[in-house]
């Protein structure tokens, strides 16, 4: 079925979930026929015959096709790729991965992996965006209806567009969707409209646009529905601002100003076209301020946007780790977890937007790319010799996923990746209809590792959890963390940073530090550190702002806010030294003493 029947103006959230609902149904025969339709429009293309040669696509029926094409296409990453898209950014306009000559490349965000990628870009990226876009609002809208002709308060930003040396267009995929015609048509479908202008989320300035987003959404802030962002950091980073910035956001609405912070005369023009004077509702705002400054800000969301119904942003992966900050902000105002997708295709949707985010799965859209699944098996307890961090087995197509197994992504898209590692680990939770419901685990090849033990950014993630939870003593609370492992210093060992805001004894430090060593499980981390092969866990605290600068450097390398990830686990040079000319304290642990 095509995408593009179902997206139109005209149809409301009800035949869309309608529709959801039939190629869930179905999800393997769609499937099927998704492959047949992507191989069908790119037939022919240098890839595609490298590995496939002169078969006659009308001769052979989908199912033989799907066959064929798993047995002869390898599976490739980024890399094997990479030759066939660098010529594509050089503008070789020969068909070579795509019969439609591509005009636009995506730049994914880089931050998981520390190097930006050129990902290619087509129409059918922006439409299957607002497809999901609009999928999910129909589903939330069945839970949180919302007002029509409402808006929303979106902390989004779009990064730098560039040419390539070919003179394609480049920049960042949410860069591109805000530009596109498929953002203003999401708004006039959905009936709510987002309270910044164009000028603000293209500024490329993100400290004025966050400014300007703050302003306007209190601006009409009863009429805000919901608040958004794509990742949740950009909602928990514009509050920690807001916490500073409200006192001269108060004047501003009050007089109908606007900062000299803002000097962009574009963004300027655009927001004192929209503001006027409005002392009512800044005194209202300010007394509501001072007294949750008192409360350290709990209950923002509800005090300052009576209206809005929920949050709403990716919330899981490498999310989570801000939820307990934007829980506080957001008091009983509903959090909901946003869609799974990536650069290169979106994947599933959340189709059970009341469940709270530590319990979100996604259900996949059948007819976005061709799925398959790579499982894997975590190794054996005495399995010393693996180099790699998982035991593979032959991908699946989606049809054959088992509930409770874990498996990497593997996708071919309509934009020309063929069998492509997406390095994402997921696991099956369940399926909706015929499709399998994915719980997003980690990113794969984020790994603590120093010799025989393995841990996952997800493993990090709940050992800092439990860590963390003991500087409720001190009233202090974690704002950011990464990892490193040191392998140049014997033994080897793992060092945490932390940035945390409040005072905190060193003696609380060190038990944090010491119950973040004893909950590592992998049973090489284990055996390593009673055998004093790893050495001790450190926990480094870095000085307040330390994230900020890494999230600058990010950013002044071409990445875009709405697409920021902290790395959970780096080598990168430059970052391990901005964190070591950062750090303020050292504690290591006692565990294993
Ligand atoms: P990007 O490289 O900027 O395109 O980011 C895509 C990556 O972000 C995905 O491959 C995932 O690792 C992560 N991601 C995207 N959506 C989610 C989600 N809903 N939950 C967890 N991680 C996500």
């Amino acid at each position: 079925m095509e995408p593009a029947a179902v997206c139109n103006n005209r149809s409301n959230g009800d035949d869309i979930i309608r529709w959801f609902e039939d190629v869930s149904e179905n999800a393997g025969s769609v499937q099927t026929q998704t492959l047949w339709r992507i191989l069908e429009l790119n037939w022919g293309v240098e890839y595609l015959k490298k590995w496939l040669g002169d078969i006659k696509i009308h001769e052979v029926d989908a199912c033989a096709l799907e066959s064929l094409y798993t047995s002869l296409v390898p599976l490739v990453s980024h890399a094997d790729l990479e030759p066939y898209i660098q010529r594509i950014a050089n503008g070789d306009s020969a068909s070579t991965l795509t019969q439609q000559p591509m005009t636009t490349l995506s730049l994914s965000s880089g931050t998981t992996e520390g190097r930006q990628k050129y990902v290619p870009f087509t129409r059918h990226s922006a439409q299957t965006t607002l497809q999901i876009f609009r999928l999910a609002a129909a589903y939330r809208s069945r839970v949180y209806p919302t007002r029509e002709g409402g808006k929303i308060l979106e902390f989004i930003y779009s990064s730098r567009q560039f040419k390539t040396r070919g003179g394609l267009t480049a920049g960042t995929a949410t860069t591109h969707y805000y530009a596109s015609q498929e953002f203003k048509i999401k708004q006039e479908t959905t009936k709510t409209f987002t309270c910044s202008p164009q000028e603000v989320i293209s500024s490329g300035d993100n400290k004025q646009a966050t400014y300007c987003h703050l302003l306007l959404g209190l601006f009409f802030s009863d009429q805000v529905e919901f608040i958004t962002s794509t990742f949740a950091y950009s909602i928990v980073q514009s509050f920690i601002a807001f916490e500073e910035l409200w006192r001269d956001l108060c004047i501003d609405i009050r007089e109908g100003t606007l900062s000299k912070r803002i000097n962009l005369p574009k963004v300027r023009k655009a927001v004192l076209d929209i503001i006027s004077p409005n002392p009512k509702l800044a005194s209202k705002i300010e007394a509501a301020c001072k007294e949750l400054e008192d409360l350290d800000w709990f209950g923002l969301v509800p005090r300052l946007w009576p209206n809005a119904k929920y949050v709403y942003s990716i919330m899981t992966g490498s999310m989570q780790p801000y939820l307990k900050k934007l829980r506080r902000y957001a008091a009983d105002v509903s959090l909901v977890s946003a869609e799974y997708g990536s650069t290169e295709s979106w994947i599933g949707v959340n189709v059970d937007p009341c469940l709270p985010p530590e319990d979100v799965t996604f259900a996949v859209v059948p007819t976005f790319s061709y799925f398959e699944f790579i499982p894997l098996y975590r190794h054996q307890k005495d399995c010393n010799l693996a180099v790699d961090d998982f035991i593979e087995d032959k991908p699946v197509p989606l049809s054959q996923v088992k509930v409770g197994q874990e498996y990497e992504i593997v996708l071919t898209t309509f934009t020309g990746l063929y069998r492509y590692r997406l390095g994402d680990v997921v696991e099956v939770a369940g399926f909706h209809k015929g499709t399998p419901k994915l719980n997003f685990i980690c990113r794969r090849k984020l790994i603590l590792t120093v010799n025989i033990d393995k841990n996952t950014e997800k493993d990090l993630q709940i050992v800092v959890e439990r860590g963390s939870q003991l500087l409720s003593k001190s009233r202090a609370e974690l704002i950011d963390f990464t990892s490193h492992a040191d392998v140049v210093n014997q033994p080897g060992h793992y060092i945490i940073y932390w940035e945390i805001k409040g005072d905190v004894e060193e003696r609380v430090l060190g038990d944090c530090c010491r119950e973040m060593d004893a909950s590592f499980v992998d049973h090489g981390y284990v055996v390593s550190r009673k055998s004093n092969s790893i050495g001790p866990l450190e926990l480094r605290i870095v000085e307040k702002g330390t994230f900020k600068k890494i999230l600058e450097y990010f950013i002044g390398n071409g990445s875009a806010l709405s697409q920021f990830k902290t790395p959970r686990c780096t080598s990168n040079k430059v970052l391990l030294n901005i964190l070591n000319r950062c750090t303020i304290k050292r504690v290591y642990s006692t565990a294993y003493a």
